[in-house]
């Protein structure tokens, strides 16, 4: 499939795919290649400041 047009997001700037859970169609700047999704689901999907996704025993560093 190919897309063509502008980022949803931001309407600035071409497309270059679209996000697999919201399907907005964003810019290489609001597309995150690696989970597939937009910055916008990033941010909701992927909780900042929190230690939940921290494995055991990783956060006890030797000082
Ligand atoms: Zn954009
Ligand atoms: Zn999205």
């Amino acid at each position: 499939m190919s897309v063509s047009g502008l980022c949803e997001l931001c309407t600035q700037n071409e497309i270059v795919d679209g996000c697999d859970r919201c399907g907005r169609l964003v810019c290489e700047r609001h597309y995150d290649e690696a989970s597939g999704l937009c910055t916008d689901c990033l941010t909701e999907v992927e909780p900042t400041g929190d230690d939940t996704r921290r494995p055991d025993g990783v956060d006890t560093y030797r000082v």
